[in-house]
């Protein structure tokens, strides 16, 4: 959780990043304000300020006219919690932005403006699903048109999933 008093250090410029309160839903978020920019959310977190209508005021107010470090954002990240490496999933099979995730403990880690392009993706997090369920039904319909032994049923299901994964 990184939802503690603990500071921590920034996955992509090393700086230890800062604890920004949000009011509306009464947790700390880490924000890399002396760096890049960046910002670190666990799981729970995240469920909480990915949506559009879903108030980040706090946030905004600490990153607007600041002036931010570039960083290479294809650059590997280890988890600021956890210490596992981090993996990069796509926000959606739109491609979207670039999440840095850990499945260890379900951090996530959005470069500067990352997560206001993730959030402005979709209207809701219904639009969301909705469209993966979309998407994972023209996977199926595209390999039912393929001649049934060219493709699998389970390399089928593994698109599937390693979609979902992406997506997620
Ligand atoms: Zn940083
Ligand atoms: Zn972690």
């Amino acid at each position: 959780m990184s939802d503690t008093l603990d500071e921590i250090i920034c996955p992509a410029c090393h700086k230890p990043m800062k604890k920004i309160y949000l009011e509306t839903q009464k947790f700390n978020v880490d924000i890399c304000l002396d760096g890049c920019g960046g910002i670190y959310l666990d799981n729970r977190e995240t469920n909480k300020i990915d949506e559009k209508q879903e108030d980040i005021t706090p946030i905004l107010e600490a990153v607007i006219n600041k002036q931010f470090e570039k960083v290479d954002v294809t650059a590997k990240r280890i988890c600021p919690v956890c210490g596992h490496l981090m993996v990069k999933n796509n926000s959606s099979h739109l491609g979207g932005v670039q999440i840095d995730e850990c499945y260890n403990c379900g951090g996530k880690f959005f470069d500067k403006d990352e997560l206001i392009k993730f959030r402005n993706e979709f209207e809701s997090e219904e639009d969301r699903i909705k469209a993966f369920n979309e998407y994972s039904k023209s996977i199926v319909a595209s390999a039912n048109a393929e001649f049934l032994g060219k493709k699998t049923y389970g390399s089928m299901i593994n698109d599937i999933i390693k979609s979902y994964k992406e997506f997620n």
